[in-house]
C-alpha cells in the first residue's frame, strides 16, 4: 500500500520539472493527482505518463475564476483533495532599474498571488475534514535575494509569510502548511542560465551538482505524509547545501 492510496492530490505546474516529478510520485504512492498547468494539452503530457489515476486540468493560478473553476471540477471529477502542492511558478528576469511594472506584477501573480489563492479555495473543503496538507514551493533565492531577480526572489520570500499564516490559521483544522525551497534544479526554468555560473554553483555546493527534479519530490511527499502531522510553518531547504 502506497502513503496516499485513495487520496486526492493537486499539484500546480505539472506539466514538467520540478512539478511532473512531484505528480509522478504521488501517482506512485497511490494518490490520484489532479495535473495543472496553464493547458489541458500540457498538463496531459503527464497525465499520460501516469495513466487512469492521473487527470489533467488547465487554470492559470493567478485568476480568482479559474481557480474556483478547477477546485469544483477536481472535487466533482477526483473527489475531495487533501493534497495542495502550489508549485505553479514563472520567473521575469530584469535589474530593477530596467524592470517593467508589468513583469513585477505577473511574477507577483503568478507565484504569490496563485498559492494564496489555490490555498482559500481548497481550505474549505479541507477545513470541512479536519485534515489538510498545504506544500508551498518556494526558492532558496527567497531567503538569500538574487540580482536581476527582485521580482521572483520577492514572490518566494511572499510564500514564506504565506506558508507561516496558514499553518497559524488553519493548524487547529488538522491542516498543515510548509514550504520548500530548493537550490538550483536542472528544469526549463534553469536551462538557459549561463554554463559558467552553472559549474560555481556546482563547485560551491557540498553535494557537488546541481539539483535534481527527483531530489525534491521525496521531501514533499514526506511534508505530505501522515508523519509530518506535526510539522508545520517550516520551511525545508534542498539546495545541496549551497547556502551553507
Ligand atoms: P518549469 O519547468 O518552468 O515549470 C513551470 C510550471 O509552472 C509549468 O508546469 C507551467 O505550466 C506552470 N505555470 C506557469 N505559469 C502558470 C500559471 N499562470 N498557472 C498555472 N501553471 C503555471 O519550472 P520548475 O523549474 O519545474 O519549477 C517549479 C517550481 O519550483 C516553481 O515554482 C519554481 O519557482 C520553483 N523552483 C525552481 C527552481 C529551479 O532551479 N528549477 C529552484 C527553486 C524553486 P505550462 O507548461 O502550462 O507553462
Amino acid at each position: 500500500m502506497g502513503r496516499f492510496e485513495e487520496k486526492v492530490v493537486v499539484v500546480t505546474g505539472a506539466s514538467r520539472g520540478i512539478g511532473r516529478e512531484i505528480a509522478q510520485a504521488f501517482a506512485a504512492e497511490g494518490a490520484r493527482v489532479a495535473c495543472v498547468a496553464t493547458t489541458e494539452a500540457a498538463a496531459q503530457a503527464t497525465a499520460d505518463t501516469i495513466g487512469d489515476t492521473a487527470k489533467a486540468y488547465a487554470c492559470d493560478v493567478s485568476d480568482t475564476a479559474s481557480v474556483e473553476a478547477l477546485f469544483a471540477k477536481v472535487i466533482s471529477e477526483l473527489g475531495t483533495p487533501t493534497v495542495l502542492v502550489n508549485n505553479a511558478g514563472i520567473t521575469r528576469d530584469g535589474l530593477i532599474l530596467r524592470m517593467k511594472d508589468d513583469d513585477w506584477d505577473r511574477v507577483i501573480a503568478v507565484n504569490l498571488k496563485g498559492a494564496f489563492l489555490c490555498t482559500r479555495t481548497v481550505a474549505k473543503s479541507m477545513m470541512k475534514a479536519r485534515y489538510g496538507r498545504i506544500i508551498n514551493v518556494s526558492s532558496i533565492v527567497g531567503q538569500t535575494g538574487q540580482a536581476g531577480q527582485a521580482n521572483y526572489a520577492a514572490s518566494k520570500a511572499g510564500l514564506f509569510g504565506l506558508t507561516m499564516s496558514v499553518a497559524k490559521e488553519f493548524g487547529s483544522r488538522g491542516i498543515t502548511c510548509n514550504a520548500i525551497a530548493p537550490g538550483f534544479i536542472e528544469t526549463d526554468m534553469t536551462h538557459d542560465l549561463p554554463a559558467e555560473f552553472k559549474e560555481s554553483v556546482a563547485k560551491t555546493a557540498p553535494a557537488g551538482r546541481l539539483g535534481r527534479p527527483t531530489d525534491i519530490a521525496p521531501a514533499i511527499l514526506f511534508l505530505a505524509s501522515e508523519d509530518a502531522g506535526y510539522i508545520t510553518g517550516q520551511t525545508l531547504t534542498i539546495d545541496g547545501g549551497l547556502t551553507l
